[in-house]
């Protein structure tokens, strides 16, 4: 499946990668197309039957004559998904839904006019002993661009060579480990493979395991016959038991390019490397640099300075220093990209390898990555593969987000388990919270508290309780604007408490059947206090800016500090300038005072509420 990106940004006019399927929306998936049923997972006998036009019934006859006996709501899997569509006269096809979820499976498909040609990326492998090291020290260090002589270097992974104005990326990490658990995470970033053997010491174990790696990779083999200075070297020898291995030089009739090299006295080097040149041009190796990046991530690792600390090998598009990146389901800044010379770089092209900080996590080896224009997009894209990651570990159903939900679906035997996530004030209260609701007993039923900690709820709380169908319960502590805009577009409901009790009570009743709320709590508004003016007879006055909702006099109150409750209690006295108010709406200034209470500090949060009946 193919995806252009869509043109999104001005800053030399990269093109993002965010996937638009140009063909296909979700809805064309799990339909019949040309007598192809096209499906993307497990699907059901009844969706099957209505997609393929076939009587459920024919379905379910159809595999218990072959041993299977299904129902009609059973998902099948890939195996009986095809016999059936074989059986009843249709093709059929499994496809991948790539979105932002999983842009590792994202297949970007450039325009030819847009590509350009880019660096080949090779790395060098062969059997221990017979030189690679050497050979990459002798390449890095060979003067062949003069002003990069006597450098300090640093060692980020990779790094690039230039001969006659071409540039070779040579990943650092010799032997097929690396390029090995690479694969095994999915990434492929080597063009060409270089294996070094020995002249005097010819075809060994290792040498015949790097061959099949880079033919299980489909990536074509330079030999270099190492250590011809060597009194005991034969290269031909070494020709002819690779010849034993399908790997036929040219000379020969085959089409294997061979070099004789001495990588530890530098004798030719320089031709091996103008051959890589030469394979790679005819492997017509290209990108486009005007998208914005994306590639695998080389080595990564925590410096004790900067943080989290990643060399990223770009391999299409074109990554600028402040782009947007994610990787796995981190995201970050680039804050600083740097060359394996220690030098700043403000962009990196296709085949770059660049150091960089700016990362929230230290992502792992192997991990893609992908630049955006802005920050926005990069948290919600990290956020949802967060998300899909959670997802992916819960491997949940559909269980319900709220108490009275919950009880529903007892009632109709459907769960037997109440997920909650407790966030308190202090981890002792949240520890306390999650034991007493750990102590009721309700048979049948059990609590499953996936969190207790100390905090303000987050977003991810509420990522979590989406996805896990659990309630969250706050004790003593208040979700901020943002989080409960969260909590209601992921239906995900939030209850808050200040007594134990209270909270078990709830949860008792509920886990019975038995949940009546006849009075719930309506949230009218929050004030943030601005300044607080103290005045000898009446206490202190909070200096107020209503943030939203409305402020009323006499409603219920509570005083939240970085998102804990400090007090409950009430509004005293409300007042426009100099007058009382009798509400004070978002966007207005307002001065009030809670009943017996003083101690309100800056930037503290005073939350109106008021009780309102709930009809049954
Ligand atoms: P690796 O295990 O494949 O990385 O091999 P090294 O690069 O560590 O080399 C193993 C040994 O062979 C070292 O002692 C090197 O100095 C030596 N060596 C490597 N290349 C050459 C060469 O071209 N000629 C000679 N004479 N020795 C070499």
């Amino acid at each position: 499946m193919a995806f252009k990106g869509k043109s999104k940004n001005s800053k030399g006019n990269r093109v993002s990668n965010i996937p638009v399927n140009k063909n296909m929306t979700k809805n064309d998936y799990n339909k019949v197309n040309d007598g192809v049923f096209v499906y993307t997972g497990a699907i059901s006998v009844a969706q099957l039957s209505k997609e393929l036009n076939v009587p459920a019934t024919n379905i379910i006859k159809f595999l218990f004559l072959k041993g299977k006996m299904v129902t009609l709501n059973q998902t099948l899997d890939d195996d009986l998904i095809g016999e059936v569509c074989l059986e009843f006269g249709y093709d059929f096809k499994k496809e991948k839904i790539v979105s932002e979820e999983n842009f590792e499976d994202l297949e970007i498909v450039d325009d030819a006019k847009n590509l350009k040609e880019r660096p080949p990326i090779v790395t060098i492998m062969g059997h221990v002993d017979h030189g690679k090291t050497t050979l990459i020290d002798t390449i890095r260090n060979s003067n062949i661009v003069a002003t990069e002589a006597g450098a300090i270097t640093q060692a980020i992974g990779a790094y690039q060579k230039e001969i006659k104005g071409k540039k070779i990326t040579f990943i650092d990490t010799p032997g097929h480990e690396a390029f090995t658990q690479m694969r095994s995470r999915g990434a492929s970033v080597t063009d060409i493979v270089i294996i070094v053997v020995a002249a005097d010491d010819g075809v060994m174990p290792q040498t015949r395991e790097a061959i099949d790696h880079a033919n299980a990779a489909k990536v074509p083999i330079i030999i270099a016959i190492n250590k011809i200075d060597k009194p005991g070297a034969d290269s031909e020898r070494v020709k002819q038991e690779l010849m034993a291995l399908n790997i036929v030089a040219e000379e020969y009739g085959g089409d294997t390019i061979f070099c004789e090299i001495s990588a530890k006295k530098n004798i030719g080097i320089e031709e091996l490397l103008e051959n890589v040149l030469a394979l790679a041009e005819m492997q017509e190796l290209k990108a486009n640099p005007n998208r914005y990046a994306m590639g695998t991530v080389l080595e990564a690792k925590l410096d004790k300075g900067e943080g989290a600390k990643a060399t990223l090998l770009v391999q299409n598009g074109t990554l600028n220093t402040g782009d947007y990146v994610v990787v796995g389901a981190a995201y970050g800044r680039v804050r600083r990209m740097t060359n394996e010379y220690r030098a700043e770089l403000k962009i990196a092209g296709p085949s770059t390898p660049v150091a960089i900080i700016g990362l929230t996590e230290v992502p792992v080896a192997g991990d893609k990555f992908m630049a955006f224009p802005t920050e926005k997009q990069a948290r919600e894209i990290a956020e949802k593969r967060k998300l899909a990651k959670t997802k992916e570990e819960l491997k949940s159903s559909n269980v319900p987000t709220t108490l009275e939900g919950f009880f529903e679906q007892i009632k109709e035997g459907e769960i037997q388990e109440l997920p909650v996530i407790i966030r308190a004030d202090n981890q002792g209260s949240a520890e306390a919270v999650k034991g007493a609701l750990l102590n009721i007993q309700v048979e049948g039923i059990r609590i499953n508290v996936l969190r207790a900690t100390a905090g303000a709820i987050t977003e991810t709380d509420v990522l979590l309780a989406s996805t896990s169908g659990a309630i969250i319960f706050g004790f003593n502590i208040r979700p901020d604007a943002n989080v409960r805009k969260k909590a209601e577009e992921e239906k995900v409901e939030i209850r808050l408490h200040t007594i134990i009790y209270h909270l078990t009570e709830e949860v008792e009743a509920a886990m019975k059947g038995m949940l009546k709320p006849t009075y719930r709590e309506q949230i009218l508004g929050q004030a943030e206090i601005r300044k607080v003016i103290s005045a000898s007879k009446i206490g202190k006055i909070a200096g107020c800016m209503v943030i939203n909702g409305v402020i009323k006099r006499d409603a219920s109150c509570r005083l939240i500090r970085d998102g804990v409750v400090v007090y409950e209690g009430k509004i005293n006295s409300l007042k426009r300038f100099q007058n009382d108010a009798k509400e004070v709406a978002e966007n207005f200034e307002c001065g009030l005072t809670i009943e017996n209470f003083n101690d309100i500090k800056e930037g503290d949060i005073v939350e109106a509420y008021e009780m309102v009946e709930v009809k049954q």
